[in-house]
């Protein structure tokens, strides 16, 4: 069963828009993206343009919208948010467009699930700013071309690989955002229990950053879920202490994995004695979407060394035989990657 609190997907509209950081400055970790992205506003703003499209990619709840509204804001511009599946037929999208004002920010989320129809409108407007509609049907049909102010288009997906290619090559900036490292979490931590006006210690902010699964959406459900067992015990401070014993209450696990990866993790070993697997073969064995698996959940294990991506395949690191108190079946004793063997 997949623990809800993991679950980074699962979008928490209130707590996400409350404690988003609202500036550059404040946006924590993803440092090179940042700094790539603070130079390319400067620019922009120097020679009076709208900022060049972007798409930003990457698993659940590591900041996509909150990099868009960001955008908007350090560009001194209105942000317009849609997703891809909202706009069903053109006429959704041209209401949208021919509503921006110069320079404002057209942000679609989910972007690689929008309706091919409506992504070819897409194509001139993103290129010199003109929808080309057609009126009418039949005998009577004609296309009327509507000039369109300069705009910015921020896309953001969790799955890159779905997105054609005619429409990634419309995008002038593309950043891709990883999981992060638990000091940077623990910051995170610092800076939502702040923010709820709770206390924490340092040591407190680590245990939960250690166990959201590298995602700041997961680090602030678990940090409120947390504050919850703290004032119930008469605590105005999270510790480490009640950190884990909330944890641990909620079946979080000790290194912040899901259901899916421990489902991967196990496939690996149970079925295919420690890999290498072929990534469809894996896909048929979790039931899970092979693009999925490689850019959402792969990356994740692979960071944090339970898994590696070999030539032949995937295989499972001696970490994971830990982890799941599995011993290596082929006797690849001490090394690191006992499937290889
Ligand atoms: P995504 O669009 O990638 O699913 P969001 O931008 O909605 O993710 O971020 C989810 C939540 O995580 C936001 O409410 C925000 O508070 C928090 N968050 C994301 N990235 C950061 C960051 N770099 N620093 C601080 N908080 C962050």
């Amino acid at each position: 069963m997949q623990n809800p609190l993991l679950n980074a997907d699962e979008k928490d509209p209130v707590a996400d828009e409350h404690l988003r950081p609202s500036s550059i400055q404040e946006f924590i970790g993803q440092k090179k993206v940042i700094n790539n992205l603070s130079v390319f506003i400067q620019a922009a703003k120097k020679r009076a343009e709208a900022l060049d499209h972007v798409i930003i990619s990457g698993p659940p709840g590591l900041g996509k919208t909150t990099l868009a509204y960001i955008i908007s804001r350090e560009m001194g511009v209105q942000i317009r948010p849609t997703t891809g599946p909202v706009l069903e037929k053109p006429g959704d999208l041209a209401g949208l467009l021919t509503n921006l004002e110069k320079g404002d920010v057209l942000f679609i989320d989910e972007i690689h699930r929008l309706n091919p129809v409506v992504e070819e409108y897409l194509y001139s407007a993103m290129e010199d700013y003109k929808l080309d509609i057609v009126i009418d049907s039949g005998p009577n049909a004609r296309s009327v071309q509507i000039d369109l102010n300069e705009f910015t288009l921020v896309g953001a997906t969790t799955r890159k690989g779905l997105l054609t290619a005619p429409l990634r090559a419309r995008f002038g900036i593309d950043m891709r955002l990883d999981y992060y490292d638990s000091e940077l979490l623990q910051r995170i931590a610092l800076r939502t229990a702040h923010i709820l006006g709770f206390g924490i210690t340092e040591t407190g902010a680590y245990e939960i950053a250690r166990r959201s699964r590298g995602t700041p959406r997961i680090v602030n459900k678990l940090l409120r879920r947390t504050r919850d067992f703290a004032q119930v015990d008469g605590l105005d401070t999270i510790d480490d202490k009640i950190a884990d014993k909330a944890l641990n209450a909620l079946d979080v696990d000790r290194n912040g994995l899901d259901d899916m990866d421990v489902r991967i993790l196990r496939a690996i070993i149970e079925n295919y004695k420690g890999g290498p697997v072929g990534l469809g073969t894996l896909s048929v064995a979790v039931g899970e979407d092979k693009g999925t698996i490689e850019e959402v959940y792969e990356p994740f294990l692979i960071k944090e060394g339970f898994m590696q991506r070999t030539p032949k395949g995937r295989v499972v690191t001696m970490k994971s035989y830990d982890y799941l108190n599995v011993k290596p079946e082929n006797k690849g004793a001490g090394k690191d990657t006992p499937g290889l063997f």
